[in-house]
């Protein structure tokens, strides 16, 4: 088994803002902690909404951002300047498959349905054994309540194993999320 340290972590969330201030808030408090943690950031590659924050944070404190776009979303998302690579992919698929390959985890903060898709298949894709990459689920605020709600309905009757409830870490706070990566001991290659 290799342990290593956590050092590129995919953070999805949404490409809007949200109606509540603090949820930029906590897009930029995610932003800064990669850094301080000497972390990469991966990422959607866009400038708008929560991901954009999150890249702009990360990148004023130092930490290497790794922007993922494909080539059809270059102008909806309108693409982030100055990050320390981009990949501009055919299609979406070939996107997820990168974030995924080029990073050690993931975070989730709130977002939409692009963030749930991308979290879903995170979860699925660990659910079948194809990789043991850790997924935080950032619960600021309750936010995501509704989704711990809903999958640990899906377990209770009978739909899926108790033990895939935990396939992903629920905390609440960005504090919290970057310390359980920090402190990461398991296997995840
Ligand atoms: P959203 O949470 O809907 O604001 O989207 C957040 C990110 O997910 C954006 O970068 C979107 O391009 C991406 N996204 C949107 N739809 C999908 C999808 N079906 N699968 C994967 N990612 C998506």
């Amino acid at each position: 088994m290799t342990v290593q340290k956590i050092q590129s972590v995919c953070v999805y969330c949404g490409s809007r803002k949200g109606n509540k201030p603090y949820y930029e808030a906590l897009a930029q408090n995610m932003g800064h902690l990669i850094a301080s943690h000497n972390m990469h950031l991966v990422y959607g590659a866009g400038s708008i909404g929560l991901m954009g924050t999150v890249a702009r944070a990360a990148s004023e404190k130092g930490a290497d951002v790794i922007g993922i776009i494909p080539e059809h979303l270059d102008a909806v998302e309108i693409t982030q300047d100055g990050l320390a690579e981009l990949h501009i992919t055919d299609d979406m698929h070939e996107r997820k498959k990168m974030m995924f390959d080029r990073s050690d985890a993931f975070i989730v903060l709130p977002g939409g349905l692009g963030t749930l898709d991308e979290t879903m298949e995170m979860m699925t894709w660990a659910q079948l054994s194809l990789h043991k990459k850790p997924i935080v689920l950032v619960n600021y605020k309750d936010f995501w309540t509704p989704l711990v709600e809903l999958i640990k309905h899906v377990v209770d009757d009978g739909f899926a194993n108790p033990d895939h409830a935990d396939l992903i870490k629920v905390v609440t706070t960005a504090e919290e999320a970057i310390e359980y990566l920090a402190t990461y001991g398991g296997d995840y290659d």
